[in-house]
């Protein structure tokens, strides 16, 4: 086995691992420095886990007009290569197209009866 000792200096997660591989109990640099390394690891992962309930709602609007757009997509190669049952993909192309105007008129509504910047110092005064 090539000695690979060197490249890795004690206080590294390589060089734990380089303990464990050697069956030798890390030393406790090793160890810390293994621990911090998962401590980020853990940080790293957290926001993307807290992250997933929330699309898995399925009520974010935004998620359901791009799968939309994207069964727009699809239907419409469908009818483009000739698939059979055309007069059911139409349907569907049609059904899809009325679909997404509504989720965008939604979108943009949403989008604009949102509140504007408020708590400007100016707007008390100025009255
Ligand atoms: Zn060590």
């Amino acid at each position: 086995m090539t000695e690979t000792a060197g490249l890795f200096p004690h206080g590294t997660p390589g060089a734990y691992k380089r303990h464990q591989r050697a069956g030798e109990d890390p030393c406790e640099v090793c160890k810390r420095a293994h621990r911090e390394a998962q401590r980020k690891r853990d940080q790293a992962g957290r926001p993307a886990l807290a992250a997933v309930p929330a699309q898995d709602d399925g009520v974010a609007p935004i998620d359901r007009l791009e799968r939309a757009r994207w069964a727009l997509t699809a239907t419409e190669a469908a009818i483009a290569a000739g698939r059979p049952g055309l007069s059911g993909l139409i349907r569907e192309h049609s059904r899809l197209v009325d679909l997404i105007v509504v989720m965008e008129e939604q979108q943009r509504e949403e989008r604009e009866t949102r509140p504007p910047a408020q708590d400007s110092p100016w707007d008390a005064d100025a009255i």
